[in-house]
């Protein structure tokens, strides 16, 4: 946790409160705090996890009606009307998450849209809630006996939410689960490699965007006195969305940049504009399209890293130097059957990929999966790791308690049984450190969730994950690039990093697609030398191939693959005379 900015902001939002400014200044404030709110759910939402949603406006409609509703009609609490209001906004995104989040692509932006849409005209219509007249006379806030009747009390109030908000989320992102929300962004089969449930995962974060938009709309309804539906319209859904991406939606402080931008050009555009065009209308709407396009050109990433490049950077998680060692698994016995493939069999309509084939690893034991392109070896890896179902047979897997089936087992709960697994395309966040990456892979060894996360309950789980993390990037020699962000190393560098990863998950057998794909000679000897160290220190490993030449002195065993067929299996010097092999090599695809 790095509570510095965060106070200065603080104090900052407190001086300005009482300096005796114009009423006009505040209420500008009180609006960008209102906003700032929504666009933080936005950051984390559409910016770190990559949902776009475009009906936010219709949950902060959820948080003002609520309590409109109850302390006007009912004479009920406002903050009554905000346990209210978070009930309902948690019970409806829960819901809508449900069945929109499992929509890909165009989706769920479009179901978002439909959602706006329905809720605003549900608002406009309801006898009860006044149809598009809306709600008067709701009573202000009143907090300890004080009344909050003024727009300078408002902005207290709103700001220290705000603030609040951005620390209970910074301090979210900077945890097991924020890496997880981080990895979501990479379409989610990196994620479920390492053990996150990526659709409960998104749901969370849509639920906790929507509760910061409640939370807003309940502070709006006290401060304006008045609601009606249209503040709550798909075009505020589509400011709010503007305000993360202009401000920086990946990052916190941009959401209050994008608000802040967005809140003071519009109010100076609504005064200029009309004056230049000469009559009325919503110009600056115009004017935010054009910027959007602009932005989307030259700074995808928005406003804020042009402005955090002139900030101290330090890392967010840093491992310490010492921490309890997290639990581990019971090595599995040398020489004992640990992961067994029974007549697996994988059909895409007509093509069989991977036809019957059986074969098994040991402990302790080096084998090399290798064949021509297209001869089956990924999609062999793709159901074994959970990735694809097979059509026939079974695969089983087992440690200390015995073989069990796993060929029915999502990703994450293959990792979670011991097979840890790297990509033949690399899968890694390349904004985020080399110790955070590999942090992601001990995900399953810990326990803490959102909720304690965001507390800061978790800081001891936190510290022994970072130290874990550190420990394997230490074992495969890549201790010196702890703090580089991912993206910057070479190709070898990236592929050692996902074998720490893949380390990270304690597993009994590592899976390893084309490890060497890419790699200079000297980086290919150097991935060598560490998978005969790893071996020394017990680990079973089945490494997929396309280069008979790297795996010659390195395996154990090979099991040699053309169109889908086992062709040859034996020791490397043995399946190199074998006629069938050198046909299937020689003779052809290559
Ligand atoms: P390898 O990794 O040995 O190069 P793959 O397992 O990638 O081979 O592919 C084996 C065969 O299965 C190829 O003919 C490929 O085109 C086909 N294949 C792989 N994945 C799919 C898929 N998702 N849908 C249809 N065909 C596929
Ligand atoms: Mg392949």
């Amino acid at each position: 946790m790095k509570p510095h900015p965060l106070i200065a902001l603080g104090i900052a939002a407190l001086v300005f409160g009482l300096l005796p400014l114009p009423a006009y200044w505040i209420t500008l404030a009180n609006y960008i705090g209102l906003y700032a709110i929504v666009a933080l759910g936005l950051v984390l939402l559409t910016g770190v996890g990559g949902l776009t949603s475009f009906g936010q406006a219709a949950f902060v409609g959820l948080g003002a009606y609520a309590t409109a509703y109850l302390s006007t009609a009912h004479g009920l609490s406002p903050w009554l009307g905000l346990v209210a209001g978070l009930a309902v906004t948690a019970a409806s995104s829960l819901f809508i998450g449900a069945i929109m989040l499992r929509l890909s692509g165009h989706y769920l932006p479009l179901g978002t849209i439909a959602w706006g849409l329905s809720l605003y005209f549900l608002f406009g219509n309801l006898e009860f809630l006044g149809k598009y007249d809306g709600i008067g006379g709701i009573p202000p806030l009143s907090l300890f006996g004080i009344g909050l009747g003024s727009g300078q009390s408002m902005f207290f109030l709103i700001w220290l939410i705000l603030l609040v908000s951005v620390a209970l989320l910074r301090n979210l992102l900077n945890s097991r689960s924020g890496r997880a929300i981080r990895a979501l962004k990479g379409g989610g089969l990196m994620a479920e490699a390492m053990g996150v449930n990526t659709a409960a995962m998104k749901i969370r974060i849509f639920v906790i965007a929507a509760l910061l938009a409640c939370v807003s709309g309940w502070l709006y309804a006290h401060l304006q006195r008045a609601v009606n539906p249209s503040p709550f319209g798909l075009n505020s859904g589509i400011e709010y969305l503007f305000m993360a991406v202009i401000g920086g939606a990946g990052y916190l402080w941009g959401a209050i940049l994008g608000a802040t931008v967005l809140t003071v050009l519009k109010d100076q555009l609504q005064s200029i504009l009309p004056a230049l065009v000469g009559s009325n209308g919503n110009f600056e709407i115009i004017v935010f399209g054009i910027l959007m396009v602009i932005l989307l050109q030259h700074a995808r990433n928005g406003i804020w890293p042009f402005i955090a490049r002139w900030l101290p950077q330090r890392p967010d998680a840093v491992a310490p130097e010492a921490a309890p060692a997290l639990p581990q698994r019971a090595r599995p016995a040398p020489g004992q059957p640990l992961l067994v493939i029974d007549k697996a069999r994988k059909q895409f309509g007509g093509l069989v990929a991977v036809n019957d084939m059986s074969f098994t690893v040991h402990g302790g034991e080096i084998v090399g999966l290798i064949g021509p392109n297209g001869a089956g070896k990924s999609t062999m890896f793709n159901l074994v790791t959970g990735v694809l179902p097979v059509t026939g047979g079974e695969i089983r897997f087992g440690g200390t308690d015995g073989l069990q089936r796993i060929d029915a087992l999502p990703s994450r709960a293959i990792v979670k049984r011991g097979i840890g697994r790297t990509f033949q395309h690399v899968h890694l966040l390349p904004e985020m450190t080399v110790l955070e990456n590999v942090a992601i892979g001990a995900h399953l060894r810990a326990q803490r969730g959102v909720v304690a996360s965001s507390l800061a309950l978790d800081r001891g789980e936190e510290s022994a994950l970072l130290f874990e993390a550190r420990r394997q990037l230490e074992r495969v020699g890549l201790g010196g690039l702890l703090y580089e962000q991912a993206g910057n190393l070479a190709l070898g560098q990236q592929r050692i990093l996902e074998i720490a990863r893949a380390l990270c998950c304690d597993p009994a057998l590592l899976l390893l697609d084309e490890p060497a794909a890419g790699l200079r000679y000297k980086e290919k000897q150097a991935l060598a030398e560490l998978l005969n160290k790893l071996k020394g220190e017990g680990m079973s490993i089945l490494l997929v191939e396309h280069d008979m030449d790297f795996v010659m002195n390195l395996t154990d065993r090979l099991i040699v693959m053309e169109f889908g067929t086992k062709i040859a299996e034996g020791n490397p010097a043995q399946v190199q005379q074998d006629p069938a092999v050198l046909e299937a090599y020689l003779g052809g695809i290559d």
